[in-house]
């Protein structure tokens, strides 16, 4: 694991939202784009070094919508940018980490991503992103 690749927030609705993102950070929000696999919508702000990934979904059976209903808006996970993914998965699985994909999944933003279980990682759903070359 190198550095945070993006911090993920769940929002319920981005026309409220990308605006008070876009307020708050200063910055307009760079890029949106879909993950249909995900049922998910996502918005991209680039603040520096820092990148904030705004999560929003598009079905009432999609992870973001389970999320918010159990917890509300707020953090749902955090990225960290790996050089390897498929190295890091299996060394994080030797290590006793729950992946929640076997293997890497398609991501937002070019990435090649890979979840892990918070059960095993107090609480905090922590996702690898790797560039996609
Ligand atoms: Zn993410």
């Amino acid at each position: 694991m190198q550095k945070i690749e993006h911090i993920g927030i769940a929002v319920k609705d981005f026309s409220v939202s990308i605006p008070l993102f876009e307020k708050l950070l200063n910055t307009n929000c760079y890029k949106t784009e879909t993950v249909e696999s995900e049922h998910v919508n996502t918005a991209f702000f680039q603040k520096g070094e820092t990148k904030i990934e705004l999560l929003e979904s598009n079905s009432h059976e999609g992870v973001i919508a389970k999320f918010i209903e159990k917890r509300g808006e707020g953090i749902h996970h955090i990225a960290f940018d790996v050089a390897d993914i498929d190295a890091e998965m299996k060394r994080l699985q030797e290590e006793g980490f729950t992946l929640l994909n076997t293997t890497p999944k398609q991501g937002a933003d070019n990435k090649l991503v890979c979840f892990l279980h918070p059960k095993n990682t107090n609480g905090v759903l922590i996702e690898l992103c790797q560039e996609r070359k």
